[in-house]
This record gives C-alpha cells, sequence and structure tokens, in this order.
C-alpha cells in the first residue's frame, strides 16, 4: 500500500468509527458532492465491514447547483422538498447516524443573486428545523468533514496544477484530521480527553463576562448563567459517542443573547454560501449587531444579517489558540470546517442547547428565557490572532486572564 492510501484509509476508518461512529446494525446517511465519489465509496465500505444495516447516499454536485441558481425561474427558491426534510428527521428518529462529506468550491456561487441563495438557505432551514433541533440536543451522531475537490483545491492553492493542488489539499486535511498518524484512532482519544479537560477548566471557573482586546476588537460578552464549556466528542441520546466535526480543535460555549456590547473585526475570510465575505466587522449593543461594514462581499453579510431577528445575535463563543495545529500550517482554507480551529471564533444565529445545563431537554421558550439565540442560521467568523488578550470577569468578581498573545494564558 503506497502512503497516500494508508492514510485515506485512515481517514476512512476515523470518519467512520470516530466521526460518525457507525454501531452494528446502524443506518449511516451520507451526504456528498460528486467530487468525492472515490472516497465516498470506502467511507461506505468501511461502514459495512464495522456492521452498518445500510448506507444512503445523498449526493449533489456543484455544477448542477450552479446551473439552478442561474437558470431556475425566481420563485422557485422559496421551497424546500418536503419529502427530503422528512427523510432526515425520519433517520434522526430511527437513531441513524449522520456523515456530511464537505468539498465546497468557496466561490462556487460568486456573481449568482444572493437573493436566491438567501432563500433557498432560509427554507432549507425552516423545513429542516425539527432535524436540527435534535441535531442541537445531541440526540442523535453527526460528523461533519471535508474531502477535494478540484475547485477548492485552486482556490487554495492557485499556483500548482489541478492533480498537484488536490493532493495538496489531502495532505493539508490528512495532517489537521491526524490521519498520518500511525495509529489515527489512539491520537484522536488523547486529543479529546485534551478538549474535554480544556472544557473542564473553564466550567470550573464559572465565568460571567469575557473580555476581548485585539486590533480593531473591543468587545465584552456575557455568558449565561448554567452555560457549559464543551469540546470535542459528544455522546447522543443512547450513549454513544461521536465527534461531530473532524477536524476540531475548539472549546466552545453559548453567550448571552442580550449581553454583548462593542466592537468585532474579523480576522480570516468567510466564505458564506458561495460567497466570500473578507475584512469586516460588527458592532454590538445589548447582544444585537447595530452597524457592520465589509471590504468584500458586504451584500451576502447583509443577506446572512436579515435571515430572522436571531441572526443579528451572536449564538456561540469558541476559544482556539493561535499556536495551534491547523493555525501553524499557515493556510488559509477558504472553509469554516478549518479556518474556524485555527482561530477564536464566534457564530452569528442559533445556540446549541447542549451548552446549557439540562438545555437538551427544555422548549425553544425555556432556552430564550435563559438567554439563549434562536435562528434559522448559525455562521461560526473568525476573530482570532495573535495578539488577541481574553480575560474573564468571574461570578465571584475576580478578573483573571483567559487568552495573552493569541495563547491560553493558564496551563
Ligand atoms: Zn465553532
Ligand atoms: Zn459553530
Amino acid at each position: 500500500m503506497t502512503h497516500f492510501k494508508q492514510k485515506l484509509s485512515n481517514y476512512a476508518k476515523i470518519a467512520v468509527e470516530i466521526g460518525a461512529n457507525v454501531q452494528p446494525g446502524q443506518i449511516l446517511h451520507v451526504r456528498a458532492t460528486t467530487d468525492t465519489v472515490d472516497f465516498v465509496r470506502l467511507v461506505v465500505e468501511h461502514a459495512y465491514r464495522v456492521g452498518a444495516k445500510r448506507v444512503d447516499v445523498d449526493w449533489s454536485d456543484d455544477s448542477i447547483t450552479k446551473l439552478r441558481y442561474a437558470l431556475a425561474p425566481d420563485g422557485s427558491f422559496d421551497e424546500f422538498p418536503e419529502w427530503k426534510a422528512m427523510e432526515r428527521t425520519k433517520l434522526a428518529e430511527q437513531n441513524a447516524t449522520f456523515m456530511s462529506i464537505i468539498s465546497d468550491d468557496p466561490d462556487l456561487l460568486n456573481g449568482v443573486d444572493p437573493v436566491r441563495v438567501q432563500q433557498q438557505q432560509k427554507a432549507s432551514s425552516e423545513a429542516l428545523r425539527p432535524f436540527y433541533r435534535l441535531l442541537q440536543a445531541d440526540a442523535f451522531s453527526w460528523t461533519v468533514i471535508a474531502a477535494p475537490s478540484v475547485a477548492w483545491a485552486k482556490k487554495m492553492f492557485p499556483t500548482l496544477s489541478d492533480e498537484e493542488a488536490v493532493d495538496a489539499l489531502w495532505e493539508a486535511i490528512f495532517k489537521t484530521v491526524r490521519a498520518d498518524e500511525d495509529d489515527a484512532v489512539a491520537a484522536w482519544k488523547a486529543h479529546d480527553a485534551t478538549l474535554h479537560q480544556r472544557a473542564d477548566q473553564l466550567n470550573e471557573l464559572q465565568i460571567e463576562t469575557l473580555h476581548y482586546e485585539a486590533p480593531g476588537t473591543s468587545l465584552s460578552i456575557g455568558l449565561p448563567d448554567g452555560h457549559l464549556w464543551t469540546g470535542g466528542s459528544s455522546v447522543n441520546k443512547s450513549g454513544t459517542r461521536f465527534m461531530a466535526n473532524m477536524p476540531t480543535e475548539e472549546v466552545f460555549t453559548v453567550p448571552h443573547r442580550e449581553r454583548v456590547n462593542g466592537t468585532v473585526a474579523s480576522t480570516k475570510p468567510l466564505s458564506y454560501n458561495g460567497t466570500i465575505i473578507e475584512d469586516f466587522s460588527f458592532t454590538f449593543r445589548d447582544g444585537k449587531v447595530v452597524d457592520y461594514h465589509a471590504e468584500r462581499g458586504e451584500e451576502a453579510l447583509t443577506q446572512l444579517l436579515e435571515t430572522d431577528e436571531g441572526s443579528r445575535f451572536l449564538g456561540e463563543v469558541a476559544l482556539v489558540p493561535h499556536d495551534s495545529p491547523i493555525s501553524n500550517m499557515n493556510v488559509l482554507f477558504y472553509n469554516t470546517l478549518f479556518d474556524e480551529n485555527a482561530s477564536n471564533h464566534l457564530a452569528l444565529g442559533s445556540s446549541y442547547t447542549f451548552c446549557l445545563e439540562g438545555g437538551k431537554e427544555m422548549t425553544v421558550e425555556q432556552t430564550t428565557a435563559a438567554g439563549l439565540n434562536e435562528s434559522l442560521t448559525h455562521v461560526d467568523f473568525m476573530i482570532g490572532c495573535a495578539t488577541m488578550s481574553i480575560d474573564a470577569t468571574l461570578k465571584d468578581g475576580r478578573r483573571v486572564p483567559i487568552f495573552r498573545e493569541g495563547n491560553w494564558a493558564f496551563s
């Protein structure tokens, strides 16, 4: 076996056994694009080998997606097939496990009418609301991983040939997901333990408010009573462990939707719905974005903020040291799965209810009353840098350093 084949096989193994954690007799639902057929076949084979009852693959094709946005009639973007939404909710209720293999061309929908894209985004989020509610409560296992498409690889490595660029992106992915380790499963277990330990330390502090300082950023974020820091693997309703994102380097929790004040500047471009938004900033007052600006992609940013009432409020606070494996690779992936794991970040939109004590069993009214945000959208954006400092005011009134010079202030 060549070295590449070994790493690819390691990757399929950890995607199936650590990410989706397919159990004997379980259904695996895979979403993927036609750019990644060979890798998907490997995943499917591995899933059957560990005992999957059935593997369903929901394919999409970037060219066909583009054709639709260019040629389909107006008025066809505010609907989403009901059966498609039902399929996923039904499978979730049957305790299936879900894998998304993303390969997004960061510029795919560049030039497409952003109103069409946003309409479709909103329609699918609305149709899939019951599914996402289950997902946010850890009802079932799911994982998001990535595989290269030529377009994505060329965006990252524009001077290489198609083939070289895809190879380079594979190598970058292998490194970030630890598929280059001899025992990738053991490497993930050790990494998972480190993330859980970091989350425990933050939970012990009982933080009331975080204070961020960096060039272009001066922001305070209040955390709700009962917030829980979390990172690494989660445990679903049936007690099975799964890894929602591979890679993952973050520990994160929920902000209090009304206790965010100040200004924050982005430090990496954001690929949102196939358009790149760059050099942007937000000003918050009592939790709400009251002012914003983007050097590039401001129209897409406006569409994002106008999704609904909750899209102007934060739903996630995540900490990732500047000196971390993905960040140290010094490549920009133009893909949030990777870029968010190289940087402190925040998300506009909905909160994960599992980040609140008892939140998984609460109704929307209850989580809202506790300070969590509700929205059809959830979009992470990167704010970390080498000079960022973060302090925390604790419930007992003490002020302690959390980040200095972009990294953890304590070991
Ligand atoms: Zn995140
Ligand atoms: Zn997020």
